[in-house]
């Protein structure tokens, strides 16, 4: 036996991702009509998708709502006024250093990569240029520094892109340092890998995690309970395990999970999964993304008929992020 390092098989998953329309067409016995919008609007913001995620859809229904988060579509294409290329607008208006935002009280989000294991078509990042920006960095001396300098900072969060697209080694030396900043009491991983990757969630990470001393609390991204499956089941039990505290974000996605059955179906497959639901996103309004929109009116009375079916503790927050406000905004 050769004694080369193999990679460990989440990365290997990740790189075998579907980023070809065509494939993912042909995988999903789906209309070929299908495929030049897809090829087109795939050019500004790449398809990519796991294949464990793939397996999740139904064969032959376009309207699947797993694929509607992926599937690059002619819609995208179309230019509606108020959808813009930076809705949320806060990552060149940061001061401070690159990477890092310092916006609501306490806490700070650290944008550890650029990287994402899926493409959600709705994501205000499809143009945003993380990639050649401060993402790639491998250097978080500067952000590290401005962490252990404000003891008013009592929680890191590590954003993206998806934090835990980063590896082990590289991610174990950044929760190391802050391991080792006294004020510093909470650390929040922001990631959608336990939905769309649960493979990450591998021994080498349960090490690290394990291994802080820090509360830890961990924010998936499911937004259908198509989504959770038996091995992403595994995943968040494992992730809770370490002690993490676990909680979903979702967005509210037109032909994805706009109706009252599907968000109490959620709330209730992620309970049993043993996550708390947190926030309902509204939709940034991002340039590709306004047919994913949901209107606000609609989305309040949906959160209406949602609280008569579910207990107080499974109802998300319908929020918003407004530039300038010090905390994400209630609607
Ligand atoms: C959303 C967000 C947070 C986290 O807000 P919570 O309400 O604590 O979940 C922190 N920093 C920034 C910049 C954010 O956008
Ligand atoms: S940042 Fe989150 S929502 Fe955006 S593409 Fe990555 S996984 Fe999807």
């Amino acid at each position: 036996m050769p004694l080369t390092r193999q990679a460990p098989l989440w990365q290997q998953r990740l790189s075998q991702a579907v980023t070809d329309p065509c494939e993912l067409l042909r995988l999903l016995a789906l209309d070929p009509d299908l495929l030049p919008a897809a090829v087109l609007a795939a050019r500004d913001f790449r398809l990519r998708v796991p294949r464990g995620y793939v397996a999740r859809m139904r064969p032959g229904d376009p309207d699947d709502p797993l694929l509607r988060q992926v599937l690059p579509l002619a819609a995208e294409l179309e230019r509606l006024p108020g959808f813009v290329t930076d809705p949320v607008g806060d990552l060149a208006a940061m001061p401070g250093p690159p990477g890092l935002l310092h916006k609501y009280h306490g806490r700070v989000l650290l944008i550890a990569t650029g990287a994402c294991a899926i493409h959600c078509r709705y994501c205000f990042r499809r143009h945003f240029p993380y990639e050649d920006a401060q993402a790639a960095s491998d250097d978080w001396q500067a952000a590290l520094a401005h962490i252990a300098a404000d003891p008013s900072i009592r929680e890191v969060i590590l954003s993206g892109g998806d934090p835990l697209a980063l590896s082990d080694r590289r991610l174990s030396k950044l929760v190391g340092a802050l391991d080792a900043i006294p004020h510093v009491e909470r650390l929040r991983l922001h990631t959608r890998l336990p939905i769309v990757l649960p493979e990450r969630i591998d021994d080498a990470l349960l090490v690290w995690l394990s291994a802080s001393r820090l509360h830890k609390i961990v924010v998936a991204h499911a937004n259908h309970a198509q989504e959770i499956d038996d091995a992403v089941r595994v995943a968040l039990r494992a992730l809770a395990d370490t002690g993490a505290t676990l909680f979903n974000q979702s967005v509210l996605l037109r032909g994805v999970n706009d109706d009252v059955d599907t968000l109490a179906d959620l709330s209730e497959t992620l309970f049993a999964a043993g996550v708390l639901p947190y926030y309902l996103h509204r939709l940034d309004p991002v340039q590709g993304a306004g047919h994913f929109d949901v209107p606000d009116d609609e989305a309040r009375s949906l959160m209406q008929a949602l609280v008569a079916r579910l207990p107080g503790y499974l109802m998300p927050r319908l929020v918003r992020e407004i530039p300038g406000q010090a905390a994400k905004t209630a609607l």
